[in-house]
């Protein structure tokens, strides 16, 4: 392993004493289906990254201990009621939110998600200090890319990005801030927050999934452009299913990097959701380990080339939990500009459609079924 850049990684016990209630992952479950199925937001997710990062980049490793957001810090973002009510939620043992009834907290949920949001400040903080010499990535859970200033959703309770993008705007740190988010969901929440804004440019590239409920009216769509000084400022990118590592890195040359060549940030904050991976539940975009060492290289590209090399990453989704963990190790292998020991994604088992082979086999098939039943292919057919 080679470079000079170092890993420093933000982490809380906190983060993996939140969790959603036993139960179905969505209530109610589907009348049809027998077995409720386990929610796919489980600690195990960040324990497999915490893992991979002490067995894969121990030696490049800071772990930093997190200070958690201060009320301020939260409500420059978000409403006073939303903290009020969050808190009260979980200090009567927390359970299913009314509206987005997939989200639910537990006791601890607060803490850890007040935890994660402190933790995005200081991997940002820390970017805008230290430049190019290291990574700074916020290993958190809960995430926050779907939390709206008054609207919790998506897993998401308090919206870890924008907290730590405001607390550098509004203390002066930098002038102006670009996030890429990359989680196969719509970042509905860093959107809304900043929409009328031009000093924080938001880029979303996504699964065209659109709205999924009344308290998440967000689209997604590229018509959602921003509004009065905001307009042309939030930059969304849906994609459609299947787009894999070939598609990512196509939109990442044509579209994010002339938008943020010309937009020249003072820095740039990841919204690294690794679900967009080719055993995520949910969702269809079958990246594998190589594609996201290009997504990591390239953040870290267009951070060096367009600001001063400050790059802070911040955990979003993923919810295959053994996969995660090896897209996670590739984004931080991009962004450190190293290799490991894995070199392949071990999941990586059908990388691409692949229909050519598919006509290939079905007409080898074909002859040995034709000695016994109607199976014909024309000479041209496929
Ligand atoms: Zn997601």
């Amino acid at each position: 392993m080679t470079g000079s850049t170092t890993l420093s990684v933000y982490w809380d016990e906190t983060f993996v004493e939140h969790n959603p209630p036993e139960g179905s992952f969505n209530i109610p479950s589907h009348e049809l289906v027998l077995e409720d199925e386990a929610h796919p937001d489980c600690p195990e997710r960040v324990k497999n990254i915490k893992h991979i990062i002490e067995k894969q980049l121990g030696e490049l490793t800071s772990w930093k201990s997190v200070t958690k957001a201060t009320p301020e810090q939260l409500q420059r973002v978000h409403d006073a009621e939303l903290l009020h009510e969050f808190k009260e939620f979980t200090e009567n043992g927390g359970g299913r939110l009314q509206t987005a009834t997939f989200t639910g907290a537990n006791e601890h949920s607060c803490e850890a998600a007040t935890a994660a949001s402190g933790a995005a400040i200081q991997a940002a903080a820390e970017a805008v200090d230290t430049g190019a010499e290291t990574v700074p990535y916020a290993l958190v859970r809960p995430s926050g890319h779907h939390a709206q200033p008054d609207q919790m959703d998506g897993y998401c309770f308090f919206n870890n990005v924008a907290v730590a993008a405001e607390h550098l705007l509004s203390t002066g740190a930098v002038d102006d801030i670009a996030i890429i988010d990359w989680d196969v969901h719509h970042g509905n929440g860093t959107q809304e927050i900043f929409y009328d804004r031009d000093d924080l440019l938001f880029i979303s590239l996504h699964a065209d999934h659109r709205s999924w409920g009344e308290w998440h009216p967000q689209t997604g769509l590229p018509q959602e452009k921003g509004v009065d000084d905001g307009e042309g400022y939030n930059i969304n990118i849906p994609l459609p299913h299947g787009a894999g590592n070939d598609g990512y890195d196509y939109v990442m040359n044509r579209l994010v990097e002339p938008v943020i060549r010309d937009f020249d940030p003072g820095m740039i904050i990841v919204s690294a959701g690794q679900d967009a991976g080719v055993m995520d539940p949910l969702a269809r975009m079958v990246l594998t380990k190589p594609g996201f060492e290009n997504l990591g290289a390239k953040a870290q590209s267009y951070a060096r080339r367009y600001a001063n090399g400050q790059l802070a990453i911040v955990q979003e989704g993923g919810y295959q939990p053994s996969h995660l963990a090896f897209a996670t190790l590739g984004v931080l292998e991009g962004a450190l500009g190293v290799e490991t020991g894995v070199k392949q994604d071990p999941f990586a088992l059908y990388p691409e459609e692949n229909l050519d082979d598919v006509v290939k086999a079905a007409h080898e098939t074909g002859t040995v079924l034709a000695e016994h039943w109607p199976i014909q292919f024309g000479d041209q057919e496929t």
